[in-house]
């Protein structure tokens, strides 16, 4: 078996006195597609935040790419929760997805052509290109959402990893979003946190269900005995509420 591009082994992590996650193992495989699924408070973002270094681990390790979090991030797109960004701020599109080359390019002013080239392709890809002099704030929920994934994939990611990428979209958009995602696992390992179980399944390889504990990690479909277990309600509930 080659090396994971994601290994996740008996991480334990509390916020002060808080338990956040316990002893969740977790291996994602070169092109694979993942969904995080799990009730509310369960650790999804805080497992991504440790994935990424941007919080160390209480116990247990983690490894990107074969590398720590810190030096392995750098070939990882994140799309964080709910991006608090600020859409009334004058931002056009082109340079929203532009500044997710500041990790990358070398420059420390400005934006090399290499970087302009780049910037046009992760829109092509995400098909906004042509909303690319639009002020982020004219843009739609979905429209949005592609321009925070664009510029994910400006740096040229091996992995992209999302959380809750679509949450507050509508379900058009979130079908064409994971479409898109779709094609981009053709060359990219894919981790994605979601609500939507019944909705994700269709188009992921594995769901992994966190709640606080990893409770199942099963490939395609998600038994009804395990959904009633994560969340603590029948599936019928489950479906209702998300
Ligand atoms: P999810 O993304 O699955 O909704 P989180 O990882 O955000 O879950 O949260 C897991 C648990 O950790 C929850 O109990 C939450 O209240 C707590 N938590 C999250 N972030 C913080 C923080 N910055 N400080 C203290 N507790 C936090
Ligand atoms: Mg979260």
């Amino acid at each position: 078996m080659p090396e994971p591009v994601i290994r996740i082994e008996d991480v334990s992590f509390s916020y002060g006195d808080v338990p956040a996650l316990e002893h969740v193992s977790l291996e994602i495989h070169e092109r694979e597609f993942v969904a995080l699924v799990g009730p509310n408070g369960g650790g999804k973002s805080t497992l991504l935040r440790i994935l990424l270094g941007l919080l160390r681990p209480d116990s247990g390790r983690v490894t990107l790419l074969g590398r720590r979090p810190e030096e392995g991030r750098r070939h990882v797109g994140y799309v964080p929760q709910s991006l608090h960004f600020d859409r009334d701020f004058p931002l056009r599109v082109r340079d929203m997805v532009l500044m997710g080359r500041l990790g990358v390019s070398r420059r420390l002013i400005g934006h090399s052509p290499e970087d302009r080239r780049r910037a046009m392709d992760a829109m092509e890809q995400t098909e906004i290109a042509h909303l690319a002099d639009r002020q982020i704030g004219t843009l739609s929920g979905g429209q949005f959402q592609r321009a925070v994934i664009a510029r994910a994939l400006v740096s040229d990611p091996k992995v992209l990893i999302l959380d809750e990428p679509t949450a507050n979209i509508d379900q058009r958009s979130e079908s064409d979003i994971f479409e898109l995602f779709r094609e981009l696992n053709e060359h990219m390992t894919i981790l994605v946190v979601s609500h939507d179980i019944g909705f994700i399944s269709r188009y992921v390889d594995r769901v992994a269900c966190l709640n606080r504990t990893l409770i199942c990690h099963e490939t395609r479909e998600v038994d009804r005995k395990v959904l009633e277990k994560l969340y603590g309600m029948p599936v019928r509930e489950i479906a209702h509420r998300h």
